[in-house]
């Protein structure tokens, strides 16, 4: 592995197995998920300049306005998304830095991702090939219109929070899937789990969470 992506001092292996006891006090227990993250140098996910805190339990600027998931929410959705076994196709909405991308791309064979922000994708795209990440497509278009020619989806993860679940979403949703999305106002968000049924949807609340807003149109 390239130096770089390794990591030294706080960016080390050995910083990212300590944030891996944390997930697990915090009740992160697939072995699958913890054993990704670990592995995944999140620090080439920020900023140069914000590298040395890649690894702490918070959430960090990425540019316009967006930042990068603290890692047990990442840890936390991902588990969500996996936990009634696995999954073929999943469709991400709001790339932002790529990480929780490149996360699930190692879980699941065909990860689909959509991010609103143009700025954003030539940067996430460029952590994939580092990573050698080559079973990610990634698009830049508006996500609550979710990606219809791939779908529908084992599964679909909203990484930014909508006031209501958008319906192209739940359409997208193969039956026996399951979304994981982020619902709510500022400041009065939840984290929920819709299960697509035979009969229709069934839906589970699991934390309360706070996202940057799901916004409509691109730039
Ligand atoms: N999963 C990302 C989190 C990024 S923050 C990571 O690990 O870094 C959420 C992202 O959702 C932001 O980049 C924002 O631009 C994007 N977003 C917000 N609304 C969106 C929409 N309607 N479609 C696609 N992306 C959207």
């Amino acid at each position: 592995m390239r130096e770089d992506l390794r990591g030294i001092g706080m960016t080390s292996q050995r910083t990212r197995d300590r944030l891996m006891d944390r997930m697990q006090e915090l009740g992160i227990s697939d072995p699958a998920v913890l054993e990704v993250m670990r592995n995944t140098p999140r620090h080439i996910f920020v900023d140069e300049a914000l590298a040395s805190r890649a690894y702490d339990e918070t959430a960090l600027p990425i540019g316009h306005g967006q930042t990068i998931s603290q890692p047990y929410v990442v840890a936390r959705m991902t588990e969500a998304l996996l936990a009634s076994g696995p999954l073929r196709r999943v469709l991400e909405v709001g790339t932002g830095s790529g990480y929780q991308t490149a996360v699930l791309a190692q879980l699941v064979p065909e990860m689909y991702t959509v991010e609103r922000v143009s700025a954003l994708i030539p940067l996430a795209r460029r952590r994939f090939q580092a990573l050698r990440l080559r079973n990610i497509r990634i698009k830049h278009a508006d996500g609550t219109l979710g990606w219809p020619e791939y779908g529908p989806y084992d599964g679909i993860l909203a990484a930014a929070a909508p006031e209501h679940v958008p319906h192209a979403l739940l359409e997208q949703l193969a039956e026996g899937g399951r979304l994981v999305i982020p619902v709510g106002a500022a400041n009065a968000q939840t984290l929920v789990l819709i299960t697509r049924t035979a009969q229709g949807y069934s839906d589970e609340v699991l934390d309360a969470v706070s996202f940057v807003p799901m916004r409509a149109g691109s730039e």
